[in-house]
C-alpha cells in the first residue's frame, strides 16, 4: 500500500498543509467557501481519563461521522481535514445562506456529541465549532486564523458551542418549535422528496431494485439530508408520521415500476417505538397496492437495541406476508450477532465503512471475507452500500454478493429520472 505522506495515519484525513494549498486552489478559482473549525473539548482529559488508546478511538470514530456526516448533508465539493491533535476543518463549496451552514454545523455537533463506544467505557466528547463565510478576496490563511481565535473564545464560555468568526453573534437559528412547524407544513406541502437509488444484481450487473432515500427542500434552509430530516422530527416527536408519509410517497413511485423491480425502505427506531408498526405498515402496504414480495426493511441495529422481542414480533407479521428483512450498516457499530437469529433476516446490508479499504488493504479483506461466510453459513444473501470503484464491484462479484448499490454506477436519483432508467 503505497504510503501517503499528507494523510494522516490515524484518521486517514489529510492535514492542515494539504488543506491549506487546496483551499486556497478553490479561493483562486473565486468559489465562495464556507467553513467550520471544531475543536473537541475535554479531549486531553479523555487521554488522561481513558488511556491513549481511547482518545485513538474517539478521533477515529469522530473523523468517521464527520466524512459519513458531509458526503451525506452536504451537495458540491468539500473537504474534511484533521487541522491539529482534536481539532477538524471542514470546508464547503456548496452556495449556501448563513441559517443553512449554522444549521449544518449544530446538526454536525450533535452527531459528533453521541457517544462513543470505546475499551475503557463510554465516552462523550463536547465539540465546538467556529464558522465562517468567506469574504471577497480573503486567502486562505486570513480563514484560518479567524477561525482559530473564534474557536478560542469559546473556550472560556462553557455553555456556547458556536461561534461565528466575523464576530457576530449566532442568530438564534430556527427555533425547535418553528422547525417543527416547518416539518408539518413540509408534509402538506410536498416538500419531503423521496430519491430512489439503484440496487444492482452483483452476479449480472442488471438492476433489480432502489432504496427509498428522504430529501427535504426546505423553502429558506435549502436541501436537509435524510439525517438532519429525521433529527429534527426526533426532537419533535414526528417520526413514524414522517416515515409513512415517505413510505406513501415511495410504494406510489414504485408501483409504476416495469417488471419486479425490488423496492428498499428504511425503519427506524421510532417507528417501532409506536407500537403499531407492523399493523399500520401492513395496511399502509396493502392501500398502495405494491406487492409484498417485492418490498424490503432495512433496519440498524439502532432498531433492535430498543426492543427486540417487539421488533420481532411486528417483524414476523410482516414476513409472513412475503416482505423481505434486511439488516442495515452491518459493520459500521458494535455487531451483536444476537439479532441474526432472532429476527426473519433475509439480507445483511453491510455499510461503506467494511468495503472501503477492501481493494488495498488486505486485512479489511479478510474482515469481509469472514463476515460474508458467517452470513452465507446463516444463509443471508449479502448486500453492498458505497460502491465507489469498479475494483470493489469486482470484488464484491468475486466474492459472491448477492446485490451492491453506490456511486459508481449511480447515486440517488429523483422518482422521475429512476423511471427513465429502469425503462430503458
Ligand atoms: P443508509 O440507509 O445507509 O443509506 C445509504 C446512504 O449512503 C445514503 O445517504 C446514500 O446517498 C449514501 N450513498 C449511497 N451510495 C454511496 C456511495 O457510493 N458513497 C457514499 N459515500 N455514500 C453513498 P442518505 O440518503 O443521506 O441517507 C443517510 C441515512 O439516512 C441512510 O443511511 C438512512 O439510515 C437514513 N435515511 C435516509 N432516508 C430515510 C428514510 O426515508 N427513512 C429512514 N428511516 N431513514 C432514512
Ligand atoms: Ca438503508
Ligand atoms: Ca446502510
Amino acid at each position: 500500500m503505497p504510503f501517503d505522506v499528507t494523510r494522516d495515519s490515524l484518521t486517514g484525513l489529510v492535514g492542515r498543509d494539504a488543506a491549506r494549498t487546496r483551499l486556497a486552489e478553490w479561493l483562486s478559482e473565486g468559489v465562495q467557501v464556507h467553513a467550520l473549525l471544531i475543536g473537541l473539548r475535554r479531549f486531553d482529559a479523555v487521554n488522561l481519563a481513558y488511556g491513549a488508546a481511547a482518545g485513538d478511538t474517539a478521533l477515529i470514530e469522530s473523523a468517521a461521522r464527520l466524512k459519513h456526516f458531509v458526503a451525506d448533508e452536504l451537495e458540491g465539493s468539500w473537504l474534511v481535514a484533521r487541522s491539529s491533535g482534536g481539532q477538524f476543518l471542514l470546508v464547503s463549496s456548496e452556495p449556501c445562506s448563513r441559517e443553512r451552514w449554522q444549521l449544518v454545523a449544530t446538526q454536525l455537533l450533535d452527531a459528533l456529541s453521541r457517544p462513543i463506544a470505546a475499551v475503557g467505557g463510554t465516552l462523550r466528547l463536547s465539540p465546538r465549532a467556529a464558522l465562517l463565510r468567506g469574504l471577497d478576496g480573503e486567502g486562505a490563511d486570513s480563514m484560518l486564523d479567524r477561525l482559530g481565535h473564534a474557536l478560542d473564545t469559546l473556550v472560556t464560555q462553557p455553555g456556547r458551542r458556536l461561534a461565528w468568526a466575523d464576530g457576530e453573534g449566532t442568530r438564534p437559528g430556527r427555533s425547535a418549535a418553528q422547525l417543527e412547524a416547518d416539518l408539518l407544513q413540509a408534509l402538506d406541502r410536498d416538500e419531503i422528496e423521496v430519491l430512489f437509488q439503484p440496487q444492482y444484481a452483483c452476479g449480472t450487473d442488471r438492476l433489480i431494485g432502489a432504496e427509498a432515500l428522504a430529501r427535504w427542500n426546505h423553502p429558506t434552509l435549502g436541501r436537509i439530508g435524510a439525517g438532519g430530516l429525521f433529527a429534527i422530527a426526533e426532537r419533535t416527536d414526528h417520526v413514524p408520521q414522517l416515515s409513512r408519509h415517505i413510505a406513501r410517497i415511495a410504494l406510489t413511485a414504485a408501483t409504476r415500476w416495469p417488471g419486479d423491480l425490488r423496492l428498499s425502505l428504511n425503519v427506524t427506531p421510532n417507528d417501532l417505538a409506536a407500537g403499531d408498526f407492523g399493523v399500520s405498515f401492513a395496511a399502509l402496504v396493502k392501500a398502495s397496492r405494491f406487492p409484498t414480495w417485492r418490498l424490503t426493511l432495512e433496519v440498524t441495529e439502532q432498531v433492535l437495541l430498543a426492543d427486540v422481542a417487539a421488533a420481532a414480533t411486528a417483524f414476523n407479521g410482516l414476513a409472513a406476508s412475503g416482505i423481505k428483512f434486511a439488516l442495515d450498516d452491518f459493520g459500521a457499530g458494535f455487531c451483536n450477532f444476537r439479532y441474526l437469529k432472532l429476527l426473519p433476516l433475509d439480507y445483511l446490508k453491510l455499510d461503506r465503512s467494511m468495503i472501503e479499504g477492501v481493494a488495498t488493504d488486505a486485512r479489511d479483506l479478510a474482515v469481509l471475507r469472514a463476515i460474508i461466510a458467517m452470513a452465507r453459513a446463516l444463509d443471508l444473501a449479502i448486500i453492498v452500500e458505497g460502491v465507489e470503484t469498479e475494483a470493489q464491484r469486482l470484488l464484491a462479484a468475486a466474492e459472491a454478493c448477492f446485490a451492491y448499490q453506490g456511486f459508481l454506477r449511480s447515486p440517488p436519483l429523483a422518482a422521475s429520472a429512476f423511471l427513465t432508467d429502469a425503462s430503458a
